[in-house]
Protein backbone atom coordinates (compact mmCIF):
# COMPACT_ATOMS: atom_id res chain seq x y z
CA UNK A 1 0.00 0.00 0.00
CA UNK A 2 1.62 3.24 -1.14
CA UNK A 3 2.45 5.18 1.81
CA UNK A 4 4.26 8.49 0.60
CA UNK A 5 1.19 10.93 0.14
CA UNK A 6 0.07 8.99 -3.18
CA UNK A 7 -3.77 9.19 -3.17
CA UNK A 8 -5.66 5.84 -4.49
CA UNK A 9 -6.60 5.78 -7.61
CA UNK A 10 -10.68 5.91 -7.15
CA UNK A 11 -11.43 6.46 -11.24
CA UNK A 12 -9.59 3.38 -11.42
CA UNK A 13 -11.73 -0.62 -11.00
CA UNK A 14 -10.60 -3.49 -12.31
CA UNK A 15 -12.17 -3.93 -15.80
CA UNK A 16 -15.14 -5.81 -16.69
CA UNK A 17 -13.41 -7.99 -19.73
CA UNK A 18 -10.47 -10.18 -19.79
CA UNK A 19 -7.59 -7.59 -19.23
CA UNK A 20 -4.52 -7.11 -17.00
CA UNK A 21 -3.69 -3.72 -17.60
CA UNK A 22 -4.52 -2.90 -13.81
CA UNK A 23 -2.69 -5.43 -11.94
CA UNK A 24 -0.04 -2.79 -11.26
CA UNK A 25 -2.42 -1.01 -9.28
CA UNK A 26 -4.52 -4.00 -7.52
CA UNK A 27 -3.31 -2.80 -3.81
CA UNK A 28 -4.56 0.77 -4.15
CA UNK A 29 -7.38 -0.88 -5.90
CA UNK A 30 -8.81 -3.52 -3.03
CA UNK A 31 -8.52 -3.42 0.30
CA UNK A 32 -6.09 -5.77 1.04
CA UNK A 33 -7.29 -8.48 2.45
CA UNK A 34 -4.37 -10.72 3.18
CA UNK A 35 -3.79 -14.41 1.64
CA UNK A 36 -5.21 -16.50 -0.29
CA UNK A 37 -5.40 -18.94 2.79
CA UNK A 38 -7.80 -16.69 5.17
CA UNK A 39 -11.01 -19.51 4.51
CA UNK A 40 -14.42 -19.26 3.28
CA UNK A 41 -17.06 -16.60 3.94
CA UNK A 42 -19.60 -17.51 7.13
CA UNK A 43 -23.12 -18.94 5.59
CA UNK A 44 -25.93 -16.37 6.96
CA UNK A 45 -28.13 -19.76 6.64
CA UNK A 46 -26.87 -22.88 8.03
CA UNK A 47 -28.17 -26.29 5.82
CA UNK A 48 -27.81 -29.87 6.60
CA UNK A 49 -26.36 -31.34 3.94
CA UNK A 50 -26.21 -34.93 2.46
CA UNK A 51 -22.40 -35.64 0.62
CA UNK A 52 -22.34 -38.59 -1.55
CA UNK A 53 -19.01 -39.31 -2.60
CA UNK A 54 -15.38 -39.20 -0.33
CA UNK A 55 -13.11 -38.70 -3.45
CA UNK A 56 -10.84 -35.70 -3.69
CA UNK A 57 -13.65 -33.35 -5.10
CA UNK A 58 -16.25 -34.83 -2.19
CA UNK A 59 -13.52 -34.00 0.25
CA UNK A 60 -12.81 -30.95 -1.29
CA UNK A 61 -16.78 -29.96 -0.81
CA UNK A 62 -17.14 -31.16 2.47
CA UNK A 63 -14.33 -28.92 4.19
CA UNK A 64 -15.84 -26.07 2.35
CA UNK A 65 -19.53 -26.06 3.43
CA UNK A 66 -18.25 -26.96 7.08
CA UNK A 67 -16.01 -24.50 6.90
CA UNK A 68 -18.85 -22.22 6.12
CA UNK A 69 -20.99 -23.12 9.17
CA UNK A 70 -23.09 -25.76 7.07
CA UNK A 71 -23.75 -29.17 8.77
CA UNK A 72 -21.92 -31.86 6.48
CA UNK A 73 -22.52 -36.02 6.54
CA UNK A 74 -20.53 -37.58 3.58
CA UNK A 75 -22.28 -41.10 2.62
CA UNK A 76 -19.32 -42.98 0.92
CA UNK A 77 -19.75 -46.40 -0.75
CA UNK A 78 -16.58 -48.45 0.00
CA UNK A 79 -16.02 -49.88 3.24
CA UNK A 80 -12.68 -48.23 3.29
CA UNK A 81 -11.65 -44.81 2.46
CA UNK A 82 -8.25 -44.70 -0.55
CA UNK A 83 -7.51 -43.38 -3.31
CA UNK A 84 -6.25 -45.73 -6.60
CA UNK A 85 -3.26 -44.79 -9.54
CA UNK A 86 -0.38 -42.95 -8.84
CA UNK A 87 0.21 -39.18 -9.51
CA UNK A 88 -1.91 -36.34 -9.87
CA UNK A 89 -1.11 -32.55 -11.05
CA UNK A 90 -2.73 -29.74 -8.94
CA UNK A 91 -1.93 -26.44 -10.91
CA UNK A 92 -2.18 -23.16 -9.44
CA UNK A 93 -6.19 -22.64 -10.14
CA UNK A 94 -6.85 -25.64 -7.48
CA UNK A 95 -3.79 -25.00 -4.94
CA UNK A 96 -5.34 -21.38 -4.97
CA UNK A 97 -8.84 -22.95 -3.70
CA UNK A 98 -7.45 -25.55 -1.70
CA UNK A 99 -5.24 -22.86 0.40
CA UNK A 100 -8.45 -21.24 0.83
CA UNK A 101 -9.55 -24.09 2.79
CA UNK A 102 -6.75 -24.23 5.03
CA UNK A 103 -5.18 -26.96 3.24
CA UNK A 104 -1.64 -25.89 2.77
CA UNK A 105 -0.49 -27.30 5.93
CA UNK A 106 -1.99 -30.56 4.70
CA UNK A 107 -0.33 -31.13 1.43
CA UNK A 108 3.11 -29.86 2.36
CA UNK A 109 4.73 -32.61 3.33
CA UNK A 110 3.72 -34.56 0.46
CA UNK A 111 3.82 -32.06 -2.30
CA UNK A 112 6.84 -31.54 -5.34
CA UNK A 113 6.71 -28.43 -7.15
CA UNK A 114 7.93 -29.08 -10.06
CA UNK A 115 10.34 -26.09 -11.70
CA UNK A 116 9.46 -26.19 -15.74
CA UNK A 117 6.96 -28.14 -17.89
CA UNK A 118 9.13 -29.87 -21.15
CA UNK A 119 7.39 -31.08 -24.34
CA UNK A 120 9.67 -33.10 -26.33
CA UNK A 121 9.88 -34.77 -29.45
CA UNK A 122 8.29 -38.43 -29.39
CA UNK A 123 11.50 -39.71 -31.41
CA UNK A 124 14.66 -37.74 -30.34
CA UNK A 125 13.57 -36.38 -27.09
CA UNK A 126 13.95 -32.75 -27.92
CA UNK A 127 12.68 -30.10 -26.03
CA UNK A 128 10.49 -28.47 -28.48
CA UNK A 129 7.67 -26.63 -26.07
CA UNK A 130 8.96 -25.13 -22.39
CA UNK A 131 6.87 -23.52 -19.62
CA UNK A 132 8.81 -22.05 -16.79
CA UNK A 133 6.21 -23.01 -13.35
CA UNK A 134 9.60 -21.69 -10.80
CA UNK A 135 8.49 -18.66 -10.27
CA UNK A 136 6.21 -17.86 -12.85
CA UNK A 137 3.44 -19.47 -11.98
CA UNK A 138 3.40 -17.99 -8.08
CA UNK A 139 4.17 -15.09 -9.09
CA UNK A 140 1.62 -14.64 -11.84
CA UNK A 141 -0.99 -16.39 -10.09
CA UNK A 142 -0.43 -16.38 -6.80
CA UNK A 143 -0.12 -19.94 -5.78
CA UNK A 144 2.51 -22.47 -6.88
CA UNK A 145 1.80 -25.16 -8.86
CA UNK A 146 1.95 -28.86 -7.46
CA UNK A 147 2.42 -32.98 -7.97
CA UNK A 148 1.23 -35.20 -5.05
CA UNK A 149 0.51 -39.11 -5.49
CA UNK A 150 -3.10 -39.37 -5.17
CA UNK A 151 -3.00 -41.05 -1.88
CA UNK A 152 -1.42 -38.61 -0.31
CA UNK A 153 -3.76 -36.06 -1.75
CA UNK A 154 -6.77 -38.05 -0.73
CA UNK A 155 -5.31 -38.44 3.01
CA UNK A 156 -4.25 -35.16 3.60
CA UNK A 157 -7.63 -34.45 2.75
CA UNK A 158 -9.30 -37.01 5.31
CA UNK A 159 -6.40 -35.70 7.73
CA UNK A 160 -8.25 -32.39 7.35
CA UNK A 161 -12.05 -33.66 7.26
CA UNK A 162 -11.22 -35.84 10.47
CA UNK A 163 -9.24 -32.98 12.12
CA UNK A 164 -12.83 -30.87 11.67
CA UNK A 165 -15.18 -33.15 12.54
CA UNK A 166 -16.97 -34.41 9.71
CA UNK A 167 -19.47 -37.62 9.88
CA UNK A 168 -18.17 -39.90 7.31
CA UNK A 169 -20.30 -42.74 7.13
CA UNK A 170 -18.41 -45.48 5.13
CA UNK A 171 -19.82 -48.53 2.94
CA UNK A 172 -22.81 -46.29 2.88
CA UNK A 173 -23.64 -46.93 -0.85
CA UNK A 174 -27.06 -44.19 -2.12
CA UNK A 175 -29.52 -46.06 -4.65
CA UNK A 176 -31.84 -43.57 -4.47
CA UNK A 177 -32.33 -39.74 -4.19
CA UNK A 178 -35.60 -37.78 -3.71
CA UNK A 179 -34.63 -34.25 -5.16
CA UNK A 180 -37.92 -32.57 -3.95
CA UNK A 181 -37.56 -34.26 -0.53
CA UNK A 182 -34.06 -33.83 -0.04
CA UNK A 183 -33.18 -37.46 0.33
CA UNK A 184 -31.16 -40.14 -0.37
CA UNK A 185 -31.78 -43.96 0.20
CA UNK A 186 -29.05 -46.23 1.10
CA UNK A 187 -28.88 -50.18 -0.49
CA UNK A 188 -30.08 -51.28 3.12
CA UNK A 189 -32.93 -49.12 2.68
CA UNK A 190 -32.30 -46.42 5.19
CA UNK A 191 -33.55 -42.54 3.74
CA UNK A 192 -31.76 -39.64 5.29
CA UNK A 193 -33.78 -35.72 4.83
CA UNK A 194 -31.69 -32.65 4.45
CA UNK A 195 -31.84 -29.35 3.27
CA UNK A 196 -29.51 -30.17 0.22
CA UNK A 197 -27.85 -32.88 -1.16
CA UNK A 198 -24.53 -32.79 -3.19
CA UNK A 199 -23.87 -35.88 -4.96
CA UNK A 200 -19.95 -35.84 -5.83
CA UNK A 201 -20.15 -39.63 -6.68
CA UNK A 202 -17.79 -39.12 -9.54
CA UNK A 203 -17.76 -41.53 -12.76
CA UNK A 204 -15.97 -44.84 -11.54
CA UNK A 205 -12.77 -43.71 -11.15
CA UNK A 206 -12.22 -44.77 -7.47
CA UNK A 207 -13.70 -47.78 -7.63
CA UNK A 208 -11.95 -50.88 -8.42
CA UNK A 209 -10.01 -51.63 -11.51
CA UNK A 210 -11.55 -55.02 -12.01
CA UNK A 211 -14.97 -53.21 -11.40
CA UNK A 212 -14.36 -50.65 -14.56
CA UNK A 213 -13.29 -53.12 -16.48
CA UNK A 214 -16.07 -55.35 -16.33
CA UNK A 215 -18.77 -52.75 -16.30
CA UNK A 216 -17.84 -49.87 -18.53
CA UNK A 217 -19.05 -50.85 -21.62
CA UNK A 218 -22.02 -53.50 -20.32
CA UNK A 219 -23.54 -50.59 -18.14
CA UNK A 220 -22.24 -47.44 -19.34
CA UNK A 221 -20.65 -45.52 -16.48
CA UNK A 222 -23.25 -43.93 -14.29
CA UNK A 223 -23.41 -41.74 -11.41
CA UNK A 224 -27.14 -42.36 -9.78
CA UNK A 225 -27.61 -38.58 -9.45
CA UNK A 226 -26.43 -37.82 -12.47
CA UNK A 227 -29.24 -39.81 -13.99
CA UNK A 228 -31.93 -38.27 -11.48
CA UNK A 229 -30.80 -34.98 -11.75
CA UNK A 230 -31.19 -35.28 -15.75
CA UNK A 231 -34.83 -36.81 -14.98
CA UNK A 232 -34.09 -40.67 -15.23
CA UNK A 233 -32.26 -40.26 -18.91
CA UNK A 234 -28.76 -40.79 -18.39
CA UNK A 235 -26.12 -38.75 -21.13
CA UNK A 236 -23.86 -41.46 -22.35
CA UNK A 237 -19.79 -40.37 -22.09
CA UNK A 238 -17.92 -40.15 -25.06
CA UNK A 239 -14.53 -42.36 -25.38
CA UNK A 240 -12.97 -39.73 -27.58
CA UNK A 241 -10.15 -43.42 -27.95
CA UNK A 242 -7.59 -43.43 -26.20
CA UNK A 243 -6.32 -45.23 -23.11
CA UNK A 244 -3.71 -44.72 -20.55
CA UNK A 245 -1.33 -46.63 -18.69
CA UNK A 246 -0.51 -45.48 -15.88
CA UNK A 247 3.07 -46.57 -13.68
CA UNK A 248 5.49 -45.49 -11.37
CA UNK A 249 9.51 -46.29 -11.39
CA UNK A 250 11.34 -46.97 -8.47
CA UNK A 251 14.01 -43.45 -8.78
CA UNK A 252 17.20 -45.54 -7.30
CA UNK A 253 16.89 -47.57 -10.17
CA UNK A 254 16.78 -44.42 -12.58
CA UNK A 255 19.29 -42.54 -10.17
CA UNK A 256 21.60 -45.73 -10.83
CA UNK A 257 21.91 -45.81 -14.55
CA UNK A 258 23.38 -42.34 -16.15
CA UNK A 259 21.33 -42.66 -19.42
CA UNK A 260 18.15 -41.62 -17.84
CA UNK A 261 19.64 -40.09 -14.08
CA UNK A 262 20.22 -36.51 -15.78
CA UNK A 263 15.98 -36.52 -15.90
CA UNK A 264 15.66 -36.56 -11.84
CA UNK A 265 18.63 -33.73 -11.67
CA UNK A 266 15.38 -31.17 -11.44
CA UNK A 267 11.69 -31.81 -10.50
CA UNK A 268 10.18 -30.95 -14.14
CA UNK A 269 7.23 -32.05 -15.80
CA UNK A 270 8.24 -33.86 -18.86
CA UNK A 271 6.24 -34.89 -21.56
CA UNK A 272 7.08 -36.47 -25.35
CA UNK A 273 4.43 -36.00 -28.00
CA UNK A 274 3.98 -37.70 -31.30
CA UNK A 275 1.47 -39.61 -33.23
CA UNK A 276 -1.86 -40.21 -31.47
CA UNK A 277 -0.08 -41.06 -28.07
CA UNK A 278 2.06 -39.31 -25.40
CA UNK A 279 3.80 -39.67 -22.24
CA UNK A 280 3.51 -37.16 -19.03
CA UNK A 281 6.32 -37.99 -16.20
CA UNK A 282 6.73 -36.30 -13.43
CA UNK A 283 8.41 -37.20 -9.49
CA UNK A 284 5.87 -37.84 -6.96
CA UNK A 285 6.06 -38.67 -3.61
CA UNK A 286 8.68 -35.71 -2.54
CA UNK A 287 10.95 -36.69 -5.32
CA UNK A 288 10.76 -40.64 -4.26
CA UNK A 289 8.71 -41.76 -7.07
CA UNK A 290 8.74 -41.31 -10.84
CA UNK A 291 5.45 -41.15 -12.18
CA UNK A 292 4.02 -41.86 -15.88
CA UNK A 293 0.94 -41.95 -18.05
CA UNK A 294 0.94 -43.07 -21.13
CA UNK A 295 -1.56 -42.41 -23.36
CA UNK A 296 -2.19 -44.05 -26.92
CA UNK A 297 -5.13 -45.17 -29.25
CA UNK A 298 -7.73 -47.96 -28.19
CA UNK A 299 -10.79 -48.74 -28.48
CA UNK A 300 -11.59 -52.12 -27.86
CA UNK A 301 -13.95 -53.16 -24.99
CA UNK A 302 -12.00 -53.01 -21.26
CA UNK A 303 -13.67 -55.89 -19.95
CA UNK A 304 -11.12 -57.96 -23.18
CA UNK A 305 -8.14 -56.37 -21.59
CA UNK A 306 -5.74 -58.93 -19.86
CA UNK A 307 -4.01 -56.95 -17.26
CA UNK A 308 -0.95 -59.71 -16.94
CA UNK A 309 -0.03 -58.67 -20.71
CA UNK A 310 -0.33 -54.89 -19.73
CA UNK A 311 3.59 -54.11 -19.24
CA UNK A 312 4.59 -55.56 -22.65
CA UNK A 313 1.55 -54.01 -24.28
CA UNK A 314 2.42 -51.06 -22.94
CA UNK A 315 5.82 -51.21 -24.00
CA UNK A 316 4.89 -52.36 -27.46
CA UNK A 317 3.14 -49.32 -28.17
CA UNK A 318 6.55 -46.86 -27.36
CA UNK A 319 8.60 -49.11 -29.53
CA UNK A 320 11.07 -46.52 -31.46
CA UNK A 321 10.21 -43.19 -29.41
CA UNK A 322 13.27 -41.83 -27.73
CA UNK A 323 15.86 -44.45 -26.32
CA UNK A 324 15.85 -42.76 -22.93
CA UNK A 325 12.19 -42.23 -22.64
CA UNK A 326 11.65 -46.57 -23.87
CA UNK A 327 14.67 -47.20 -21.39
CA UNK A 328 12.76 -45.76 -18.64
CA UNK A 329 9.39 -47.56 -19.95
CA UNK A 330 11.55 -50.79 -19.92
CA UNK A 331 12.13 -50.20 -16.25
CA UNK A 332 8.00 -50.51 -15.26
CA UNK A 333 7.63 -53.57 -13.65
CA UNK A 334 3.82 -52.74 -12.94
CA UNK A 335 0.71 -50.77 -14.81
CA UNK A 336 -2.88 -50.17 -14.82
CA UNK A 337 -4.79 -49.36 -17.89
CA UNK A 338 -7.49 -47.26 -18.18
CA UNK A 339 -10.16 -46.20 -20.34
CA UNK A 340 -10.09 -42.16 -20.62
CA UNK A 341 -13.82 -40.80 -20.99
CA UNK A 342 -15.18 -37.43 -21.78
CA UNK A 343 -18.65 -36.75 -20.18
CA UNK A 344 -21.39 -35.14 -22.68
CA UNK A 345 -21.69 -31.39 -21.56
CA UNK A 346 -25.28 -31.67 -19.57
CA UNK A 347 -27.69 -29.31 -19.78
CA UNK A 348 -28.07 -29.19 -15.68
CA UNK A 349 -26.21 -30.32 -12.63
CA UNK A 350 -29.22 -29.21 -10.57
CA UNK A 351 -32.80 -30.56 -9.61
CA UNK A 352 -34.55 -28.93 -6.91
CA UNK A 353 -32.65 -29.82 -3.86
CA UNK A 354 -29.94 -32.02 -5.85
CA UNK A 355 -26.97 -30.79 -7.21
CA UNK A 356 -23.84 -32.89 -8.87
CA UNK A 357 -20.49 -31.44 -9.61
CA UNK A 358 -16.86 -33.62 -9.66
CA UNK A 359 -16.84 -35.87 -12.67
CA UNK A 360 -19.94 -36.62 -12.13
CA UNK A 361 -21.28 -33.70 -14.06
CA UNK A 362 -18.54 -32.60 -16.20
CA UNK A 363 -15.62 -35.66 -16.85
CA UNK A 364 -13.37 -35.08 -19.10
CA UNK A 365 -9.82 -36.35 -20.79
CA UNK A 366 -6.97 -36.03 -18.57
CA UNK A 367 -5.27 -33.57 -21.04
CA UNK A 368 -5.22 -30.74 -18.77
CA UNK A 369 -4.47 -31.94 -15.95
CA UNK A 370 -7.41 -30.08 -14.15
CA UNK A 371 -10.70 -32.53 -13.84
CA UNK A 372 -9.85 -33.12 -9.91
CA UNK A 373 -9.03 -29.22 -9.91
CA UNK A 374 -12.71 -28.57 -11.69
CA UNK A 375 -14.33 -30.54 -8.93
CA UNK A 376 -11.92 -28.00 -6.14
CA UNK A 377 -13.22 -25.50 -8.12
CA UNK A 378 -17.11 -26.97 -7.74
CA UNK A 379 -16.59 -26.91 -3.82
CA UNK A 380 -15.66 -23.62 -3.02
CA UNK A 381 -17.83 -22.27 -5.79
CA UNK A 382 -21.20 -23.62 -4.36
CA UNK A 383 -20.06 -22.82 -0.54
CA UNK A 384 -19.25 -19.05 -1.84
CA UNK A 385 -22.80 -19.23 -3.50
CA UNK A 386 -24.79 -20.50 -0.80
CA UNK A 387 -22.62 -17.87 1.54
CA UNK A 388 -25.28 -15.26 -0.22
CA UNK A 389 -28.61 -16.76 1.02
CA UNK A 390 -30.47 -14.67 3.79
CA UNK A 391 -33.32 -17.63 4.04
CA UNK A 392 -34.34 -21.15 2.66
CA UNK A 393 -36.24 -19.78 -0.04
CA UNK A 394 -33.30 -18.53 -1.81
CA UNK A 395 -31.63 -21.91 -2.34
CA UNK A 396 -33.01 -22.45 -5.71
CA UNK A 397 -31.49 -19.02 -7.19
CA UNK A 398 -27.93 -20.03 -5.45
CA UNK A 399 -27.89 -23.16 -6.88
CA UNK A 400 -29.03 -21.93 -10.46
CA UNK A 401 -26.15 -19.11 -10.22
CA UNK A 402 -23.59 -21.77 -9.27
CA UNK A 403 -24.77 -24.37 -12.13
CA UNK A 404 -24.70 -21.62 -14.83
CA UNK A 405 -21.01 -20.25 -13.85
CA UNK A 406 -19.74 -24.04 -13.37
CA UNK A 407 -21.35 -25.44 -16.29
CA UNK A 408 -19.39 -22.73 -18.14
CA UNK A 409 -15.73 -23.32 -16.50
CA UNK A 410 -16.20 -26.41 -16.49
CA UNK A 411 -17.64 -27.21 -19.72
CA UNK A 412 -14.59 -24.93 -21.49
CA UNK A 413 -12.10 -27.15 -19.48
CA UNK A 414 -13.64 -30.41 -21.33
CA UNK A 415 -12.72 -28.43 -24.28
CA UNK A 416 -9.67 -27.78 -23.82
CA UNK A 417 -8.39 -30.96 -22.61
CA UNK A 418 -9.71 -32.67 -26.15
CA UNK A 419 -8.24 -30.01 -27.76
CA UNK A 420 -4.90 -31.10 -26.51
CA UNK A 421 -5.68 -34.44 -27.97
CA UNK A 422 -5.42 -33.20 -31.29
CA UNK A 423 -2.87 -30.51 -30.72
CA UNK A 424 -0.34 -32.71 -28.85
CA UNK A 425 -0.90 -35.92 -31.26
CA UNK A 426 -0.34 -35.10 -34.60
CA UNK A 427 1.61 -37.21 -37.11
CA UNK A 428 4.61 -35.76 -38.12
CA UNK A 429 3.54 -33.56 -41.49
CA UNK A 430 2.80 -30.09 -42.35
CA UNK A 431 0.65 -29.47 -39.15
CA UNK A 432 3.33 -31.12 -36.40
CA UNK A 433 6.25 -28.69 -38.02
CA UNK A 434 3.88 -25.19 -38.25
CA UNK A 435 3.20 -26.51 -34.13
CA UNK A 436 6.63 -26.92 -33.24
CA UNK A 437 7.71 -23.68 -34.77
CA UNK A 438 5.03 -21.93 -33.06
CA UNK A 439 6.67 -23.15 -29.80
CA UNK A 440 10.60 -22.47 -30.78
CA UNK A 441 10.09 -18.61 -29.08
CA UNK A 442 9.19 -20.32 -25.48
CA UNK A 443 12.48 -22.34 -25.88
CA UNK A 444 14.38 -19.94 -26.81
CA UNK A 445 13.27 -17.80 -24.18
CA UNK A 446 11.55 -14.64 -26.41
CA UNK A 447 8.55 -12.91 -26.02
CA UNK A 448 5.66 -14.73 -27.63
CA UNK A 449 1.95 -14.02 -27.82
CA UNK A 450 0.24 -17.13 -28.57
CA UNK A 451 1.32 -21.19 -28.04
CA UNK A 452 -0.08 -24.34 -28.99
CA UNK A 453 1.44 -25.49 -25.42
CA UNK A 454 -2.02 -24.43 -23.17
CA UNK A 455 0.33 -24.17 -20.25
CA UNK A 456 2.27 -21.24 -22.27
CA UNK A 457 -0.22 -19.66 -24.21
CA UNK A 458 -0.78 -16.43 -22.38
CA UNK A 459 -4.19 -16.06 -22.98
CA UNK A 460 -5.24 -19.90 -22.34
CA UNK A 461 -2.87 -19.19 -18.74
CA UNK A 462 -4.72 -16.21 -17.62
CA UNK A 463 -8.06 -17.85 -17.95
CA UNK A 464 -6.83 -21.28 -16.76
CA UNK A 465 -4.66 -20.31 -13.92
CA UNK A 466 -5.84 -16.78 -13.05
CA UNK A 467 -9.46 -17.76 -12.27
CA UNK A 468 -11.16 -16.84 -9.62
CA UNK A 469 -13.77 -19.55 -8.74
CA UNK A 470 -15.05 -16.89 -5.27
CA UNK A 471 -14.86 -13.97 -8.16
CA UNK A 472 -16.73 -15.62 -10.47
CA UNK A 473 -19.58 -16.51 -8.13
CA UNK A 474 -19.78 -12.76 -6.77
CA UNK A 475 -19.85 -11.32 -9.97
CA UNK A 476 -22.82 -13.58 -11.15
CA UNK A 477 -24.50 -12.76 -8.26
CA UNK A 478 -23.84 -9.23 -8.75
CA UNK A 479 -25.50 -9.46 -12.36
CA UNK A 480 -28.49 -11.59 -11.31
CA UNK A 481 -29.07 -8.99 -8.59
CA UNK A 482 -28.79 -6.09 -11.01
CA UNK A 483 -31.61 -8.10 -12.93
CA UNK A 484 -33.62 -8.69 -10.37
CA UNK A 485 -33.33 -4.65 -9.47
C1 LIG B 1 -5.08 -40.93 -16.07
C2 LIG B 1 -5.71 -39.78 -15.31
C3 LIG B 1 -4.91 -38.71 -14.91
C4 LIG B 1 -5.49 -37.62 -14.25
N1 LIG B 1 -4.68 -36.58 -13.89
C5 LIG B 1 -5.22 -35.51 -13.27
C6 LIG B 1 -4.39 -34.41 -12.87
O1 LIG B 1 -3.17 -34.43 -13.06
N2 LIG B 1 -4.98 -33.34 -12.25
C7 LIG B 1 -6.33 -33.29 -12.00
O2 LIG B 1 -6.82 -32.28 -11.42
N3 LIG B 1 -7.14 -34.32 -12.37
C8 LIG B 1 -6.63 -35.41 -12.98
N4 LIG B 1 -7.43 -36.47 -13.34
C9 LIG B 1 -8.88 -36.37 -13.06
C10 LIG B 1 -9.22 -36.70 -11.60
O3 LIG B 1 -8.69 -37.94 -11.22
C11 LIG B 1 -10.73 -36.73 -11.40
O4 LIG B 1 -11.30 -35.63 -12.05
C12 LIG B 1 -11.10 -36.68 -9.93
O5 LIG B 1 -10.52 -37.74 -9.23
C13 LIG B 1 -12.64 -36.70 -9.77
O6 LIG B 1 -12.97 -36.61 -8.41
P1 LIG B 1 -14.48 -36.83 -7.95
O7 LIG B 1 -14.44 -36.63 -6.46
O8 LIG B 1 -15.42 -36.02 -8.75
O9 LIG B 1 -14.83 -38.34 -8.31
P2 LIG B 1 -14.20 -39.72 -7.78
O10 LIG B 1 -12.78 -39.56 -7.45
O11 LIG B 1 -14.60 -40.73 -8.80
O12 LIG B 1 -14.96 -40.01 -6.41
C14 LIG B 1 -16.30 -40.44 -6.39
C15 LIG B 1 -16.57 -41.08 -5.04
O13 LIG B 1 -17.96 -41.36 -4.93
C16 LIG B 1 -18.13 -42.69 -4.45
N5 LIG B 1 -19.42 -43.16 -4.95
C17 LIG B 1 -19.76 -43.42 -6.23
N6 LIG B 1 -21.05 -43.83 -6.31
C18 LIG B 1 -21.53 -43.83 -5.03
C19 LIG B 1 -22.79 -44.16 -4.45
N7 LIG B 1 -23.82 -44.55 -5.21
N8 LIG B 1 -22.94 -44.04 -3.12
C20 LIG B 1 -21.91 -43.63 -2.31
N9 LIG B 1 -20.69 -43.31 -2.82
C21 LIG B 1 -20.49 -43.40 -4.16
C22 LIG B 1 -16.94 -43.45 -5.03
O14 LIG B 1 -16.67 -44.64 -4.33
C23 LIG B 1 -15.84 -42.41 -4.90
O15 LIG B 1 -15.20 -42.46 -3.65
C24 LIG B 1 -6.89 -37.59 -13.99
C25 LIG B 1 -7.68 -38.67 -14.37
C26 LIG B 1 -7.11 -39.76 -15.03
C27 LIG B 1 -7.99 -40.90 -15.43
Amino acid sequence: MPSNGVSRAPALSMPTYPSNCLEFARPFLTPETSESDCGVDKAKVSLNVLLVGAGLGGLATAIALTQSGHKVTIYEQTPVLGEVGAGIQVPSNSTRALFKLKLKPYLKPYVTEPESISFRRWQSGKVIGSTKLVPDFTENFGTPYYVIHRADFHSAMCQKVQDMGIEIKLGARVENYNPVAGSITLADGTTYYGDLVVAVDGWSHAQSYLRITLTFIATGIKSVARKMVLGGKDMAFRRPGFAAYRATVDVERMRNDPEVSWILERPALNIWIGNLRHVMTYTIGAGKAFNMVLSHPDTTDPSTWDPVKAVDDMKAEFEGWDPVLTRIIGMVEKTLKWPLISGSVLDRWVSDRLVILGDAAHAMLPYMSQGAAMAVEDGLALCRSLSKITSNEQLAKSLSIFEKVRMQRAGQMQEASMLNSHLWHFPDGPLQEARDAAMVPEVEGRPFSHSPNQWSDPATQMWCYGYDTEKAIDEAWEAELTNDA
